[in-house]
């Protein structure tokens, strides 16, 4: 007689497209998940059994400790005494360390430049005073930034010339105390990069090809991968996150987001999670980012990271455009995440992947004519 088969339960704190992707790649592997949203139409719950509760419902998250084997993230922002607690009846990854440090600007730009990663110039700001000695040493063009709970340039104020200073204290002053902010020069960088990469239980350490990056008004627009014309960074770029992983002892998937400038590497931020620059994985890689992370996280070994060709994602943000364009052109692929449509939200993205840069340009203009987001592909047709 055969015994009964126990399936290892993924459990995932948060419920947004990160979660609801991560537990589509799951279940190959016969991995089960099980999710925890505060919302509970949020959109993971599509996929996967959802605990609607609150960070702060011990109760509940008792109940989700119970039923899982391993918890994770799809969202960093988790309250750290709600990790800790986790984590002492279950395993969590990554720990709690790596997510207090990935919370906060100012702990992680102090630490990439302990581990070699050049940043741009910072100052902790948290009286107003404050802010004028960081300007004075920081000078402008700058960017004040709340130290935690920002995202997406959510809880930024470019600073142009000082006499803005004001203006900065009153949209972010208020939240100085709760938060704590951070000055950041502004850099005129030539690119943006990440590199996104996986470390598993036992410390085998991979990552994908750089990506480069394109941004619209603090949000990812369009990535283009593996990025061309990288000669040398992307090893230099390999070594700084495999250092930071280890420095952290971290397992799972993350991003670091990178500035080039003068042909340099500047450390941006990390993010301790699946990455948005990361979703061409899904179909432009052998393994993708998804599949890795819950390979990490359950202890499996993990999978090849080469690319396939090369890929290009749009974000769709606010709203879906029609699908049509996408579906019928070869090589692309179309993704839902199956949330109402609301100003500045996340709610699908595409991918369009070819053997080489010039097909891949023609696919993906034929995608942004059809579309009328011409603006939106515009970057990556002038890249030569
Ligand atoms: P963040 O939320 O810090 O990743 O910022 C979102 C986007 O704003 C980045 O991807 C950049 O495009 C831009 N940005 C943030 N910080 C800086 C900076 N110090 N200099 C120039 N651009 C920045």
């Amino acid at each position: 007689m055969t015994s009964a088969r126990r399936q290892p339960v993924l459990g995932i704190l948060g419920g947004g497209q990160l979660a609801r992707m991560m537990a589509v790649a799951a279940a190959p592997l016969g991995v089960k998940t099980l999710v925890v949203d505060s919302a509970p139409d949020a959109c993971a719950g599509q996929v996967a059994p959802l605990i609607a509760a609150d960070w702060t419902d011990y109760e509940a998250l008792e109940r989700f400790a119970a039923q899982v084997d391993v918890v994770t993230f799809d969202f960093e922002n988790v309250p750290a005494e709600t990790a800790h607690r986790l984590a002492e009846r279950v395993d969590v990854f990554p720990a709690p360390r790596a997510l207090a440090v990935a919370q906060d600007r100012l702990a992680e730009k102090t630490l990439f430049r302990e581990c070699g990663l050049n940043t741009p110039a910072f100052m902790a700001v948290d009286t107003r005073d404050d802010l004028d000695r960081a300007l004075a040493s920081v000078g402008a063009p700058a960017i004040l930034k709340t130290r935690r709970l920002g995202y997406d340039g959510k809880g930024q104020f470019r600073i142009r010339a000082l006499a803005d200073a004001d203006a900065a204290w009153m949209a972010l002053g208020a939240q100085a105390v709760a938060h704590g902010l951070i000055l950041e020069a502004f850099v005129p960088f030539e690119r943006e990069l990440s590199v996104v990469a996986a470390r598993s239980r036992d410390g085998d350490f991979r990552t994908w090809p750089l990506t480069h990056n394109w941004h619209t008004d603090g949000v990812l627009s369009l990535s283009l991968a593996p990025a061309p014309n990288i000669e040398q960074l992307q090893a230099r770029a390999t070594g700084l996150a495999r250092t930071l992983a280890e420095h952290l002892d971290y397992v799972g998937v993350f991003a670091l987001e990178l500035f080039v400038k003068d042909g340099e590497l500047l450390g941006n931020e990390m993010a301790p999670r699946v990455h948005n620059s990361g979703h061409w994985t899904i179909e432009g890689a052998v393994t993708s980012q998804f599949e890795n992370h819950v390979r990490a996280v359950l202890g499996l070994p993990l999978g090849d990271t080469s690319a396939r060709g090369c890929s290009a994602m749009f974000n769709w943000i606010g709203e879906l455009p029609d699908p049509a364009p996408v579906l019928t052109t070869p090589d692309g692929h179309w993704h839902d995440y199956g949330k109402q449509p609301r100003q500045g939200r996340k709610v699908g993205h595409a991918t369009v992947c070819a053997m080489d840069m010039a097909a891949l340009k023609l696919r993906a203009h034929g995608i942004a004519q059809a579309l009328q987001r011409e603006s939106q592909v515009q970057p990556l047709l002038e890249l030569t």
